[in-house]
């Protein structure tokens, strides 16, 4: 059994770490708040009876021994933020590992598999605009080319490692091997689980995100002088293609496509504007529906512009692969779901985690915990204590069975 009191008691004392004027949270990587952050959670660990180290990029670890044939089960997340965050994304996930840890102490239960508790350095990115910088360790992943990645104030990522102690020239040993699986629990950040009234959720994948840029360029003119029937207006030819994104990703149970910029020269009242650039942000579980869904957007926009004597280039801004999560750790969740008697129900993630990192090192897992109205990255976000405790309560059992696994 869970001590709730105990893990809620803990999520305030967090929060209260870099809190702002307006109930937020803004935790940076590499900076005191952070760091004064860790420090509290490592005690945290400390009392759930781990053994507790910085790993080589300043990841915070809590290792409980096992069997030493065994591969060792990672649980973890993060507790950096967004600037003016919530209390819950991230934290929650750490925090509830522990507890889970702790609870098992209490109760005198050993597992076989070793276990370490991971909070993962910068998961947000919110600070140098990369982020992931533990998991990405971790998997081995995290190159020296990233570590020049600067913050607004031109400090590198490899600057503040040398900050807090680290070698940028040793990240490499941050890389863990022989492990069983990586299983992390989150808020949902959406409306899946409020709208079926669950309290928890088992994920199916991380939707990787896939960015494109369209450049569509025609000629500017002027507004009056130029008659409809002579026009090459990209505005025009973009708003077809926009809405007709909204139509193809329609058609999938879980794609989503967004477009989130838009900008136009020379942009004038009188003027036909000359060229138009817009992103979109595409997201599925499923690569393969990823890429029938761009592959439906880039052909409609070709005979869209094609039509209309528009030049149109594409940019391909960044492509990160989807992640589906292991199909033995979803049913060992549905089963400690069904066990509480919880509604069982199962949801992609369209948010990145740091469980995407390990999509190639191991099998990875994730639950989900309801979020109130679906708002996160805001000071608003909100789990309640009983949702807390459910999503600990299917933890614990989770971590259980996979250990016999
Ligand atoms: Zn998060």
């Amino acid at each position: 059994m869970i001590n709730v009191e105990r893990l809620w008691s803990r999520i305030e004392e967090l929060s209260g770490i870099g809190k702002t004027a307006d109930n937020g949270v803004t935790r940076f990587s590499y900076t005191r708040e952070e760091y004064e952050a860790n420090e509290l959670v490592k005690r945290y660990m400390q009392q759930a009876g781990l053994e507790v180290y910085y790993d080589a990029v300043g990841n915070l670890i809590g290792s409980k021994s096992g069997n030493k044939d065994l591969p060792t089960i990672l649980l973890g997340s993060h507790i950096d933020t967004v600037p003016n965050g919530g209390k819950f994304d991230g934290s929650l996930g750490v925090l509830t590992a522990i507890e889970v840890m702790e609870s098992l102490q209490d109760q005198q239960i050993l597992l076989d598999h070793p276990v370490k508790v991971i909070a993962f350095k910068d998961e947000e990115g919110s600070r140098f605009g990369f982020g992931m910088i533990g998991s990405l360790a971790v998997a081995g992943n995290l190159n020296s080319k990233a570590l020049e990645r600067k913050d607004k104030d031109g400090f590198s990522i490899r600057d503040a490692l040398i900050e807090y102690g680290y070698d940028p020239e040793n990240i490499q040993v941050a890389q863990m091997t022989d492990v069983k699986m990586y299983l992390e629990l989150h808020i949902e950040q959406g409306k899946v689980l409020e709208n079926n009234e669950a309290p928890v959720g088992i994920v199916t994948g991380i939707a990787g995100p896939l960015w494109l840029k369209f450049k569509l360029t025609g000629e500017a003119e002027h507004a009056g002088a130029t008659p409809m029937g002579q026009r090459k207006d990209p505005l025009v030819a973009a708003s077809l293609i926009i809405a007709e994104i909204e139509k193809l990703a329609n058609q999938y149970e879980d794609a989503v496509a967004t477009v989130g910029t838009l900008s136009l020269t020379p942009g004038g009242v009188n003027v036909i504007p000359g060229s138009v650039e817009f992103t979109i942000d595409l997201r599925d579980i499923s690569e393969q529906v990823r890429g029938r869904l761009e592959k439906e957007i880039r052909d409609f926009a070709t005979t869209i512009v094609s039509e209309r004597k528009i030049d149109l280039t594409i940019e391909e801004l960044q492509r990160v692969a989807p992640v589906i999560c292991s199909q033995q750790i979803q049913e060992t969740i549905q089963q400690s779901i069904s066990e509480l008697d919880y509604p069982v129900v199962s949801l992609p993630s369209g948010a990145g985690h740091d469980a995407m990192q390990f999509k190639d090192a191991f099998p990875v897992g994730m639950i989900f915990v309801r979020s109130k109205d679906g708002i996160s990255h805001n000071p608003k976000e909100f789990t309640a204590k009983e949702d807390v405790k459910a999503g600990a309560e299917v933890m614990l059992r989770t971590l259980i069975h996979l250990d016999k696994s």
